[in-house]
């Protein structure tokens, strides 16, 4: 890994994207025939596929930097300790299985909430949130996909950093919306590329949706200064342009959700028509629980109902409602005092493994004597590192090393650990 990491071209893969058959055109039967004998087979997942493979091999010191999930220093995946105390008090009270309601458990919304939007928001305390219960936050960004291509003008196109989460690709096609870029990551520096985001920001037409990462940017890393953030939002709001925020690792960009959650405040504060998609999958290591949300920042309470309305509308008929367990651990850890100061230390905890572990590969890669600037390893933030390294050289890592990872470099900083360090 050393070796293809000091011999890298800084050249980036292709994005990955994977786009299912789904029209009904693509399977023409002949009389009597099975329609299932005619089903063809799909790619594997670009992400979930390399899990596959790994799960697969039986190479001893196999490594696993493809998914983004925390692992522990041992290589194992941790349940915070307070998600199981909050978990042991649900069981000793008794709580039931009934259903949700079609938007999810009120408390949970509340203290989702206040952890994006900050104790102290006004437009919680105006009522004018309308908030969701998601399906994670991939559930929250196609519920986003459905609402804007039912509500705004036909043809309105989303804008997506380049290269983004690859999976952002396919929910926003799959919501019937035109999918379209903009410059996001310098491929010189593997920085951030301002000058051309803001370029593209212009050049869209008013009133299109950039999609933006609120912060620990996957698969880059990269994120925005304050003082760059500024000038996103300007530029947005110049140009009446719709804001969806998605926000899957609060609190794992800097150990600090407070600090995280600078870019959803500020642009609400900005004014800004802005969807918020929050997951709770990293965060609270809650990822097969399935728990996040969907907020829509209103004028007024009055809108904020009629919004809310016509979400269900979309919810309903989908999945009906979402699943409560957690919600209710979410909920229990964060409307308990002592359990919330515990859960804020855990998650910090997490974020410095992660941050030790990009000092560990840069030093180990520089003391390789590598001619490259590997800064970016540690400028980086988040679960991620973004290497620059080309779709071959990443075949070749599996390959002939054992090391299991995304195709366009991407590395998950929580897979490594001093055992399994290159
Ligand atoms: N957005 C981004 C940017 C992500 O990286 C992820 C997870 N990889 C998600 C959304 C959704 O994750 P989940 O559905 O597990 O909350």
């Amino acid at each position: 890994m050393l070796y293809m990491l000091s011999t890298l071209s800084l050249s980036f893969a292709p994005q990955l994207v994977s786009r299912p058959c789904t029209s009904s055109s693509c399977v023409t039967m002949m009389a009597g025939e099975s329609y299932l004998s005619k089903v063809p087979m799909g790619p594997p997942d670009a992400i979930l596929g390399i899990a596959q493979d790994f799960v697969a091999s039986t190479a001893p010191g196999k490594v696993n930097v493809a998914i983004g999930a925390y692992r522990d220093a041992e290589g194992k995946p941790w349940v915070l300790p307070s998600v199981r105390a909050a978990e042991a008090k649900l069981l000793e009270r008794g709580v039931n299985k009934e259903y949700a309601g079609i938007v999810g458990l009120p408390g949970f919304l509340e203290v989702a909430m206040r952890f994006a939007y900050g104790a102290d928001c006004a437009a919680l305390d105006e009522g004018r949130i309308a908030a969701t219960q998601t399906l994670s936050g991939t559930g929250a960004c196609r519920i986003a996909g459905e609402f804007y291509k039912r509500y705004l003008p036909e043809g309105t196109a989303v804008y997506l950093p380049d290269p983004t989460w690859g999976n952002h690709v396919a929910i926003m096609q799959e919501a019937g919306l035109e999918v379209k870029r903009y410059r996001y990551c310098d491929r010189k520096t593997c920085g951030l590329d301002c000058a051309g985001l803001l370029d593209d920001i212009a050049k869209a037409p008013d009133g299109s949706i950039f999609l933006l990462h609120a912060c620990a940017h996957n698969p880059t890393g990269v994120d925005p200064s304050e003082a760059q953030w500024d000038e996103i939002s300007a530029a947005i709001l110049k140009k009446g342009h719709h804001v969806l925020l998605d926000c899957a690792y609060q609190g794992f960009a800097s150990g600090d959700a407070e600090k995280d959650a600078f870019a959803i405040r500020k642009f609400l504060k900005d004014g800004h028509s802005l969807l918020l998609a929050q997951s709770f999958a990293k965060n609270f290591g809650l990822y097969g629980e399935r728990v996040g949300s969907l907020s829509v920042a209103c004028k007024d309470k009055e809108e904020c109902g009629r919004v809310l309305s016509q979400i269900k509308r979309i919810i309903r008929p989908m999945y009906s409602s979402p699943p409560i367990h957690g919600a209710l651990i979410v909920n229990e850890v964060l409307s308990d005092e002592a359990l919330s100061k515990q859960y804020y230390k855990e998650c910090t905890q997490m974020a410095d493994r992660i941050l030790k572990m990009r000092s560990l590969l840069r030093e180990a890669i520089e003391a390789q004597g590598s001619e490259h600037n590997w800064e970016r390893i540690t400028d980086q933030i988040g679960m991620f590192a973004f290497t620059g390294m080309t779709g071959k050289m990443c075949d070749e890592l599996t390959a002939e090393h054992n090391i299991f990872l995304t195709r366009d470099g991407r590395i998950s900083l929580a897979g490594i650990n001093a055992k399994n360090e290159p």
